[in-house]
């Protein structure tokens, strides 16, 4: 299964791809935290990226790109990933349309969770995530079973730089302007399924597992 995971920042992609990648045994894909990783790492990537991530910017298209196009090379891949945060620009999907393109494959649906805008900054400022493994939670929608402390692996809970009411504003701003196109640019491929994400975080999972049963 070759899936894209879409949606404005908050939307509960990173949630809803840890339950998928359980279920079907596929990479996570998450661009966003392989720019986390290469910023803990000090990589130059990784400072790079820092300077958008903390505005509320993307990184640019060409730093993306082909570290998407790399991970895709890799054998894990083979059975199918799941893209989480990627691609979110036009110009992204058309590179991405086109590295496929030449492995030979095709996407098999991109799923569309959809979150209207006034839910979104409390659930961005309100989300933790775990230092050790990358679960995330909410203080109030999805707390952890003891505050600060991860449920799965013990870690220590914390907010990311970005997830402020400021950058929030421009994030969702970003989306807006930049990533909110592939809606249709998917719909027009006929590989948007949507998906409402204002539902509790179970009962979205059905619905995406009903989704996937239908494609494959
Ligand atoms: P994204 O990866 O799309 O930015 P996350 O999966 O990190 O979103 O979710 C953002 C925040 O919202 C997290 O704190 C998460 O626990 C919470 N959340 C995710 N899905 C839901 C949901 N269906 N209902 C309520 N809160 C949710
Ligand atoms: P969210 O949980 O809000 O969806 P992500 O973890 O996916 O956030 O992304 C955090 C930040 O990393 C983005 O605001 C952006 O600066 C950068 N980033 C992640 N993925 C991409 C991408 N595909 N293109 C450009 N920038 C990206
Ligand atoms: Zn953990």
């Amino acid at each position: 299964m070759r899936i894209v995971l879409l949606g404005p920042p908050g939307a509960g992609k990173g949630t809803q791809a840890a339950n998928i990648v359980d279920e079907y045994n596929i990479p996570h894909i998450s661009t966003g935290d392989i720019f986390r990783k290469n910023l803990k790492e000090n990589t130059k990537l990784g400072l790079k990226a820092k300077e958008y991530m903390d505005k509320g910017l993307l990184v640019p298209d060409e730093l993306v790109v082909d570290l998407v196009k790399d991970r895709l090379l890799q054998d894990d891949c083979k059975q199918g990933f799941m893209l989480d945060g990627f691609p979110r620009t036009v110009f992204q999907a058309e590179a991405l349309d086109a590295e496929l393109k030449k492995m030979n494959i095709k996407l098999d649906v991109v799923l569309n969770v959809d979150v209207k805008q006034e839910l979104l900054m409390s659930r961005l400022t309100g989300r933790h995530v775990c230092k050790g493994c990358g679960a995330t939670y909410h203080i109030s929608n999805n707390p952890p079973a003891n505050a600060g402390i991860c449920d799965s692996c013990g870690g220590e809970l914390y907010q990311r730089a970005d997830d402020t009411e400021e950058t929030v504003s421009k994030r969702l701003q970003v989306y807006n302007d930049q990533t909110q196109p592939l809606i249709d640019y998917y719909h027009k491929a006929n590989l948007l399924k949507n998906i409402d994400g204002e539902k509790e975080i179970g009962q979205v999972f059905e619905d995406i597992k009903e989704i996937l049963a239908g494609v494959k």
